[in-house]
């Protein structure tokens, strides 16, 4: 594989418009409101190793698209952190996959050394397992990249539609980007067995009936009103299209298929299944809905009386 960077850029949270400049004393009263709410912090690198000259044309949206799939694991993860991705572009998978680089030791259950993901460590507790070298690593076929995904212009705010003939890069990269935060582990594919001794916060959550693999975790469960089915034979997914979790097929963590023209948001069961996972979350969805209700009167509040200055109301109280 050819080891080439031909970009490593730093890019934090996107800058504001011009537009959102002006609504700056707006959001500065508002942080009243937002303060409850305590997003990740997550600034970023990306860079690029493998066929990179086969993606010249895309390796800023890739960058972009990293950097907004992040930002939105960030709006329920709890900490901060700057997570250094690597990009391999490479024919060595038909379409895409991603892990963190490393793992941590959380503790033993049922006889079993239990880790985490190094991505987790690092913005809930601060802690890089493995140093200097990249967090979490996403590998993308660039056939795939070209002939399938459509890349959205906007992938931070994510209005336009997706084309009919196309998959929502965006929904993609969140999806990778959710293997790299916790969906993923050593278990079999099929039935969850493990190699050794040794389980991922994932792997210690599921359980084999004799014919379908499970997502037991008790929040998932409860949300869900009971056992989540696992992508029979692709471990690290949930939903089927035929069989246990048909239901489960829109959710952006599924196993069966990104159909075209379709836009796949992070759903409260993906939320719940991290925690299950011991992802420190602190902005539940439902509580973050309340929060934006709210937020969103006292903005329209503090709008009116600045309406000399400001106009209109921010849309958005993240
Ligand atoms: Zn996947």
């Amino acid at each position: 594989m050819t080891s080439l960077t031909v970009s490593s850029l730093t890019r934090s949270w996107p800058k504001a418009t011009v537009a959102q400049a002006a609504r700056m004393s707006v959001l500065g009263l508002s942080m009243v409101c937002v303060a409850p709410v305590a997003h990740a912090r997550l600034d970023y690198s990306v860079s690029f190793v493998g066929d990179v000259a086969s993606v010249s044309d895309l390796t800023g949206q890739i960058v972009d698209h990293v950097g907004a799939a992040l930002a939105d694991w960030g709006r329920y993860v709890a900490g901060s952190a700057k997570i250094d991705v690597e990009v391999q572009v490479t024919n060595s998978v038909p379409e895409a996959a991603a892990s963190s680089r490393a793992s941590g030791y959380v503790g033993t259950q049922s006889g079993l050394s239990v880790y985490g993901s190094g991505m987790a460590f690092k913005i809930n507790q601060g802690v890089d397992v493995n140093g200097d070298t990249p967090d979490i690593e996403i590998l993308l076929n660039p056939a795939y990249l070209h002939n399938d995904l459509w890349f959205d212009p906007e992938p931070f705010s994510r209005h336009d539609l997706v084309p009919l003939d196309k998959v929502d890069a965006m929904s993609l990269f969140i999806h990778e980007v959710g293997h790299a935060l916790a969906f993923n582990g050593w278990g079999n594919h099929i039935n969850g067995a493990l190699p050794a001794d040794y389980a991922s916060t994932w792997d210690i959550n599921t359980h084999f009936d004799g014919t379908n693999l499970y997502f037991v975790g008790a929040r998932a469960e409860q949300l869900y009103g009971g056992a989540v089915p696992v992508t029979v034979g692709s471990n690290y997914h949930i939903g089927n299209a035929n069989g246990p979790g048909v239901d489960l097929v829109p959710d952006i963590m599924n196993g069966v298929a990104f159909y075209r023209g379709s836009r796949y948001e992070i759903s409260p069961l993906d939320v719940a299944m991290i925690q299950d996972m011991g992802v420190v979350v602190q902005a539940v969805p439902e509580v973050q809905s309340i929060w934006l209700m709210a937020c969103g009167l006292l903005a329209m509040v503090i709008a009116m009386k600045l309406q000399a200055r400001v106009t209109p109301a921010p849309r958005d109280c993240r």
